[in-house]
């Protein structure tokens, strides 16, 4: 903690005289048996290790507030949000935060399917494989939306999400090639992303990608080769045969190869079984990818999300999903992996699903307007439809069932202290569903998250 500095400046902004903690600081015991403390605060997504020395200083400001200009640790535990104006009206911070990303006209984010068929039969997928490769409609009304909205924008955020959207490459191409046109034209800044099994991003496809500017990949593994060969069947072959591992594996390495720059993530699906095996696996990954920064890992429990195999599909318990998802973190950042993806869900608003953005829509094949990528069969997630002269026709009653403030009339939302990271948002769906908005794994193994992140941190900094 810097003292002489802190004080200078606390001085010189600060003209309050009563402090309390922020009811988004969240106060916990560093990893480190040393005594000292970390302090998470989810408005300003920091994190501040606290020596031993400061901890009963810290810890007393923390339960009782303090008066007078802060001084020593306080100050500049202060200046960075962990302390307020004991009369600051922080819900109002909590939606002004919330509003920075919702209310943003100048920002446009799309979710396309160019395809929802897929060369894969996951054991846990719940797509239906009802509709093909994307209609030429379609694909008309979003070059004409787009075109109809760029003199206003700043920003086109484009995914591509399937079904595999790499089985139908030339709508990707396509697409993208006329909607950077419009950008170009327009100085709208564009950036892609693509959501993939892995399975056909060989080279030549990579290189497709790069020229449709994707520079973000979500590349599934299922963790080892054989528990991931047992989950992810080709469609062609369902049968016990498939090594789709190996071909996926190879097509990581190969883009590890290239110069070119992009970010991968490489997500973890596990369930009880495999989750038994993935630290080993862990090792596998990290001996390859633990030095390049353009990869990161996360990792999902699997779920019984509506597929036909649900009711036979091992999962994990929700609590038991969740613990294990924050220690294969910790796990990967011991590995020397990077864990970005974790730092990034205790950001503000780092934990609300994109179907809650107003700005996000996702456009299926058929030209159907969804906002969740998961529930496509579930009529309150059909919110419109984009007809080919551009217009996005939508049910106001049911599109604002996912965009509401999930937070709102919920006491524990209220008094939360990961409010401004979750909004009640972290699953829209499930809120619906249930009536009740669900707790992220984030806040709900949040001492675990944090001595994570900081560890990490601390590591990155040579410490
Ligand atoms: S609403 Fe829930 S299920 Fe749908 S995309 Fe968001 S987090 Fe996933
Ligand atoms: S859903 Fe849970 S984590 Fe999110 S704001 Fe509400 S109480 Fe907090």
């Amino acid at each position: 903690m810097a003292d002489q500095s802190s004080k200078a400046a606390s001085d010189h902004v600060f003209g309050r005289s009563h402090w309390k903690a922020s009811k988004f600081t969240l106060l916990t015991s560093a990893d480190a048996d040393d005594g000292s403390l970390l302090l998470y605060n989810s408005a300003v997504g920091a994190i501040a290790r606290v020596t031993r020395a400061d901890s009963a200083v810290v810890a007393e400001a923390y339960k009782k507030g303090f008066s007078g200009t802060p001084l020593g640790p306080l100050a500049e535990l202060t200046l960075n949000g962990f302390f307020v104006d004991s009369e600051l009206d922080e819900i109002a911070w909590a939606s002004s935060i919330r509003d920075s990303e919702t209310l943003r006209e100048d920002v446009l984010e799309l979710c396309l399917l160019p395809t929802e068929k897929c060369n894969f039969r996951c054991t846990y997928c719940y797509e239906t494989f009802l509709r093909g490769k994307m209609q030429r409609s379609v694909i008309e009304g979003i070059i004409n939306f787009v075109q109809g909205r760029s003199a206003t924008l700043t920003s086109l955020r484009v995914g591509w999400f399937g079904g595999e959207p790499l089985t139908a490459p030339e709508v990707i191409s396509e697409v993208a090639t006329r909607l950077q046109d419009i950008c170009k034209a327009s100085g709208t800044r564009y950036s892609s992303s693509l959501v993939t099994n892995g399975y056909l991003l060989n080279s030549k496809m990579a290189d497709l990608l790069f020229r449709a500017e994707v520079r973000d990949f979500q590349i599934t593994l299922d963790g080892s080769a054989e528990d991931h060969n047992r989950h992810r069947l080709l469609a062609k072959k369902k049968s016990q045969t498939s090594n789709t591992f190996d071909r996926i594996f190879a097509n990581l390495l190969s883009l590890r190869d290239r110069p070119d720059p992009f970010r991968v993530i490489i997500r973890l699906n596990f369930d009880p079984e495999s989750a038994k095996r993935i630290g080993p696996f862990l090792d596998n990954i990290s001996r390859e990818f633990a030095n390049d920064e353009r990869f990161f890992v996360d990792f999902h429990p699997v779920g019984r999300w509506g597929g036909p195999n649900d009711s036979s599909l091992p999962v994990c318990g929700m609590r038991e999903g969740q613990v294990l998802q924050t220690q294969f973190f910790g796990s990967a950042g011991e590995s020397g992996l990077n864990v970005r993806a974790l730092r990034q869900r205790l950001e503000p608003n780092g934990s609300m699903c994109y179907a809650a953005n107003p700005r996000s829509f996702v456009i299926g094949s058929d030209g159907t307007i969804y906002k969740c990528t998961v529930a496509f069969e579930d009529p309150r997630n059909q919110v419109g439809k984009i007809t080919e002269d551009g217009q996005m026709l939508i049910d106001q009653a049911k599109f604002l069932l996912w965009t509401n403030d999930g937070s709102a009339g919920h006491k524990g939302c209220q008094a939360c202290f990961f409010k401004p990271s979750c909004h009640g948002n972290a699953c829209p769906l499930e809120r619906i569903r249930s009536q009740s908005p669900p707790c992220p794994s984030t806040k709900v193994t949040i001492d675990q998250a944090i001595r994570v992140v900081a560890a990490d941190a601390i590591r990155k900094a040579g410490g």
